[in-house]
Formats: structure tokens, sequence, C-alpha cells
């Protein structure tokens, strides 16, 4: 028989699969709400200005060449990406029980969160995670991979297009004790909601009584409300409470790096001896997978985390991303409720935080709008903030309202 006769065809990607066609319509007007990267008010690309300044000063420096980094990445590069999550003034850093590896940003960070966990994990029955219902499309298939079998905890609630906040909380505490959660960290994916700090309070409570495992996922530090800081509090409030707990850590976003693929693993362990252990395990993983991680995008960003003023001006840069997409939040909203008296309530648009914002839409309508107006996004009716501008939101806005009515 033929070889790779048993290789069933996989489908495509489907975000991938809405880009392309979206890039086939020739409809002036056509919009694009699937994408997940930043765009502009003229719906283009945006390199950080800052970014650019990192990137002169590298080409200025003959000193430096294309050899291998350390296994574990960039040192400058982990200690100030750890600071910049866990806060300056960490406790758990200043003790030495932070493990940070460099990885190939966030996924390769979950991958080897998850392969990290897989081996050494105390599991005390089969391998399992929980994954918040929804989420982030590559989670069940990174924890697959490494032979972690995800299971889903209640998240989002379509009648308050909010958190189901009890829901969460009573799979918290009917899970066996020392379950591995996976929680978002601010800007969840895909639906912009977040627990309150009230809420996120409750939750470090029960998975402390419960001995739960945090494997944060944090994407969008700075994205979210614009401030690097307010979108930490959730991962540095859980280190401080004292939950075992990991986080991956992705600058691809807050610093337009997508394809460069920056990002960190941070593993928070009891004492700095276990971290030590730790760290000697995470290398060895990562060398049989990557054996070291690349160097360009990391030397961008140590430039941006150590040098005050790029880092100031980092900040500047964020806080017009993520003011830019609370604007569009703030002007469908206004042209929903107040312009075209849309049927329905659309609070949550200007509540969620985020890239993303589920509109509460149905797949049929989610369809319709593709259809009958060319604009792209999810049949879970997630649309991608930045894909929204001045030049196409009115527009929007009257397609969704006809989309509901
Ligand atoms: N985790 C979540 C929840 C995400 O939404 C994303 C990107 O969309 C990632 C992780 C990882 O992205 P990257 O690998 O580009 O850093």
């Amino acid at each position: 028989s033929e070889l790779w006769q048993n290789v069933p065809l996989a489908p495509p990607d489907s975000i991938f699969k809405l880009t392309a066609a979206y890039k086939a319509d020739t409809y002036d007007k056509k919009v694009n709400l699937g994408v997940g990267a930043y765009r502009d008010d003229n719906d283009k690309p945006w390199v950080l200005p800052v970014v650019r300044k990192a990137e002169e000063i590298i080409l200025n420096t003959p000193a430096l060449d294309h050899e291998y980094l350390p296994i574990t990445g960039l040192p400058e590069f982990t200690v100030a990406a750890a600071k910049l999550i866990l806060g300056p003034d960490s406790r758990a850093i200043a003790e030495g029980r932070v493990t940070t590896v460099q990885t190939i940003s966030g996924t390769g960070a979950n991958h080897l969160g998850a392969l990290f966990l897989s081996r050494f994990y105390s599991w005390t029955g089969n391998k399992e995670v929980y994954l918040s219902d929804p989420t982030w499309a590559n989670h069940p298939a990174i924890f697959n991979n490494v032979g972690i079998n995800p299971l889903y905890y209640p998240y989002y609630d379509p009648k308050t297009i909010g958190l189901n906040f009890d829901g969460f909380l009573s799979s918290l505490k009917s899970a066996p004790s020392g379950s591995v959660f996976l929680i978002h960290a601010c800007a969840h994916n895909p639906t912009g909601v977040d627990p309150t700090r009230e809420q996120w309070g409750k939750i470090a409570e029960i998975m402390l009584e419960k001995g739960h495992y945090g494997f944060f996922d944090c994407a969008y530090q700075g994205f979210a409300s614009g401030d690097l800081d307010n979108d930490a509090w959730a991962v540095r409030f859980f280190v401080e409470k004292g939950v075992n707990m990991l986080v991956c850590q992705s600058f691809a976003k807050n610093a337009g790096l997508y394809g460069e693929r920056v990002g960190a693993l941070h593993i928070v362990s009891p004492s700095k001896e276990a971290a030590e252990r730790v760290k000697s395990q995470l290398s060895v993983l990562q060398r049989s997978e990557i054996s070291n991680p690349p160097t360009y995008g990391a030397r961008i960003v140590t430039l941006i985390l150590n040098d005050p003023a790029l880092f100031e001006e980092w900040k500047r840069d964020i806080s017009t991303m993520a003011g830019r997409i609370i604007n569009m939040r703030k002007e469908l909203h206004k042209i929903l409720t107040e312009e075209l008296h849309t049927p329905g309530n659309w609070d949550h648009i200007v509540n969620q935080i985020g890239m993303f914002s589920f509109t509460g839409i149905n797949p049929e309508q989610s369809k319709a709008l593709t259809e009958k107006a060319h604009i792209y996004l999810t049949t879970n009716g997630r649309i991608s903030m930045t894909g929204l501008n001045h030049n196409n939101i009115r527009y929007f806005a009257t397609s969704l309202d006809a989309a509901v009515r």
C-alpha cells in the first residue's frame, strides 16, 4: 500500500481559513473581525515606535553576533521578563523561587509548561487539566500533545454575556484536590470577560484550600487595560497568596512582536532549592525540543525592559493600542444603543476587556453578517475589536443591528 495512506486529511485552522476567505472577497466594504493581531485606525499592522528604536540600537551594535543563546534563554531577558509579570518587588523572585525559561512566544510557554507538568507534576489520578469553557482553541491541542486530557470548567454565561462565577467556583470545589486549572491572567480569549478583584480573591481562596495548581496564561499584559501592572494584578495576587502556579508570558501582542516569537515560562516553586531542580529539568526538556531559543526578539524586549526611557516609551505605545480598542468599544456601544436603538442590552461591549469581544450573537446571525455584509468573524460571535476603526465601525454597527432584528 502507498505510504501515508492512513493519514487523514485534517481540516484547515478555522482562523486562518477565515482570513483566506476575507482576502478572497472583493467587496470594498469587507471587514475582518477574526484577526488576532493589532491593527491601527487604518487597518494596518503597527510596528511600535519603541521597537523600531530598539532595532536601530541592535543594528548599530557590531559586537552583537549570531551565537547560540543559553538553553534557558538570554539571561537579561529572563530576569527582566519575570519582574515585568511578577512585579519588581516580588517576594518569590527575591527568595529565588522563580525559574524562568525563554520560550517560543506564549504558545511555546504553554507547551513547555504542559510538558513539564506531564512529566513531573504529582498526579494522583489521570493526567487532566481544567480549561475554561470556552478557551483559546490551541489550549486543548497543546495539552493533548503531551498526554494531558482537557476537561472544562464553566466560565462564560450566555444569558448574562458575562462570567458564570458560581459555575466556576463549584467546579473548583468539586474537582479532586491538586487539580490543574488553566486560568487566563487577563483579557480572556475569546470572551473578553475577566473576574473582578473580589472574585479573584474567592478563586484564590478555594484554590489554596483544595491545593489546586494554577496554570496561568498571560498573553495580553498591558493590552487589556493599557496598564502593565493592572493587567498583572491577578498573577501577582495568586503568587503572593502562595498558590502553586506557573505563568506563560507572551510579548506577541503587547510589543507587537508576533512573528519574532518572544515569550517566557515562569514556574514559581515553594523553595529556592526546588526552583533549581525545576530549572535543571526544564533545561533538559528545552534542549531536546528547540536546543536554544531565538535571539532577535529577545534582544529587542531586553533593551525595552532594561532602559528606563525605552520602558516609558513602551508604556505609551501600549496605551495607544489599548486606548484605541477601548475607544472602539465605547463608540460601538454608543452607536448601537443611542443611535440605532438596537434591540437587547449591549453593555457587555464596554464591560469586556482586551482584544476580543463576545457579542452574544448566535451562529446564524454571525453567518448572516458574513454572507450579507461581508463581515468575517468566528461563528461563536467573537469579534476582534482591533478590526474596527473609524472607517468601518458605522458599517459594522448597522450590519449588526440588521442581523439581530
Ligand atoms: N494564549 C492565549 C490565550 C492567546 O490568545 C494567545 C494568542 O492568541 C497565546 C496564548 C499565544 O500567542 P503567541 O504564541 O503568539 O505568543
